[in-house]
């Protein structure tokens, strides 16, 4: 049945995921939008086309996935990017030499190698802080405070950061609010409704959800800004292929439902690791022993999956427990629907300055888990025998 009254925009985060950015295909009806595996469109006169050009500007299948990825944020606009760095890129992008910008000290550690490694060089000045209390950068704001970068849930110490209090600090200094929403994803956690300006995420992670796609994202409601990440994506060609966004789209619908069982498997993770010796803290913003766990209560939904540890014992103990797991692998990455457990001292953070490392808590006794949707009981079994 024809419906051209679709007034009623859908409210319930289950229902965006399943519909948004997907309206039946025009020419056969096809209930997906197709995989439009071009690079040029036919123009009907010099100039004259619908819509297209060149898919480095723009692609059917890529439009369609830009307005899921708005829908998920509540947002006007959604930027879809080849990685979630070239996400990070396009913003750092925006700055210019001379502009001071204050990031999260526990960043994810490509982010910190590429403002450190590639933007520094340009004159931008990257400060490294502790932002779990807000109120301290007022002191760290300057005139040429450009940005302030936060990431909350932390990578991989799972700190929080008071989203909306750091945006009325960074607003009233003139300068946006990036929030790195990776960890949270759109289903537990909106950033813009508290504040920030524009919303990053690795979709390589949760929004993809299975392990097979490398992309990223910018979501955000300013219309000139959105024209100037658009720009910057267009002159520098980070586009992620028809394919990618097909995958995108298809891992969306799925997105809520995958997100609340991430959610239930990890508090019951959480509590089976906190009841075991081998472990001298677990890190988790949804067990009370989290010392922001109030404030995560507050900004956020529901936890998602990420679950740190630190364990007892000596680095050869650590890589004993590693070697027993059989349901957890041993990778990178995080968000899919296996779980995987890491080592970042020596994987995802290697690239982190040691001393850096040292300072923010991060040695070889750390452990980080993505939690994924298998059968819970299965998980905490692995952890237990593992263990020993
Ligand atoms: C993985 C990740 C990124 C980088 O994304 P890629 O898709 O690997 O380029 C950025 N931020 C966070 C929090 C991440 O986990």
């Amino acid at each position: 049945m024809q419906n051209n009254t679709k007034n009623r925009a859908p409210q319930g985060i289950e229902t965006v995921c399943v519909h948004a950015g997907v309206e039946p295909e025009p020419v056969t009806g096809a209930i997906m939008t197709p995989i439009f595996q071009t690079s040029t469109y036919v123009q009907s006169a010099p100039g004259e086309h619908k819509g297209y050009d060149y898919s480095r500007g723009g692609n059917p299948t890529r439009t369609s996935l830009e307005i899921a990825l708005a829908a998920l944020e509540r947002a006007k606009h959604g930027i879809s990017f080849a990685s979630g760095l070239a996400a990070v890129h396009a913003v750092a992008q925006l700055l210019n030499p001379g502009d001071h910008v204050l990031v999260c000290d526990d960043v994810y550690g490509g982010t910190g190698r590429l403002f450190r490694r590639l933007f520094a060089k340009y004159g931008i000045d990257f400060e490294f802080a502790d932002m779990r209390n807000a109120s301290d950068l007022k002191s760290l704001m300057r005139p040429k405070t450009k940005l302030v970068w936060i990431e909350t849930p932390t990578n991989p110490l799972l700190r929080i950061v008071d989203i909306s209090a750091v945006a009325q600090i960074a607003k009233s200094a003139g300068a946006l609010t990036v929030v790195d929403n990776t960890f949270a994803s759109p289903v537990f956690q909106q950033p813009l409704a508290l504040g920030a300006d524009i919303v990053l995420h690795s979709t390589t992670k949760y929004i993809g959800g299975h392990s097979d796609l490398v992309g990223g994202a910018l979501m955000l409601n300013d219309d000139s800004l959105a024209e100037q990440l658009r720009f910057i994506q267009f002159a520098g060609g980070a586009v992620n292929a028809p394919q990618e966004c097909f995958i995108l789209l298809r891992s969306i619908k799925t997105l809520a439902l995958r997100m609340q069982r991430h959610h239930e498997n990890a508090c019951a993770v959480a509590e089976a690791l906190s009841r075991m010796s081998s472990f001298s803290e677990v890190i988790f913003p949804g067990l009370e022993s989290h010392p922001q766990a109030a404030l995560a209560r507050a900004q956020m939904s529901g936890y998602a999956g990420m679950v740190s540890v630190r364990m007892n014992g000596s680095f050869e103990d650590v890589k004993k427990f590693l070697s027993r797991l059989q349901v957890f692998s041993l990778a990178e990455s995080l968000g899919g629907v296996e779980s995987l457990v890491n080592h970042p001292e020596t994987m995802t953070h290697a690239s982190v300055p040691p001393d850096h490392r040292k300072k923010i808590g991060i040695d070889s006794n750390l452990l980080r888990f993505s939690v994924g949707i298998e059968t819970a009981q299965d998980l905490i079994d692995d952890l237990k025998a593992a263990a020993g």
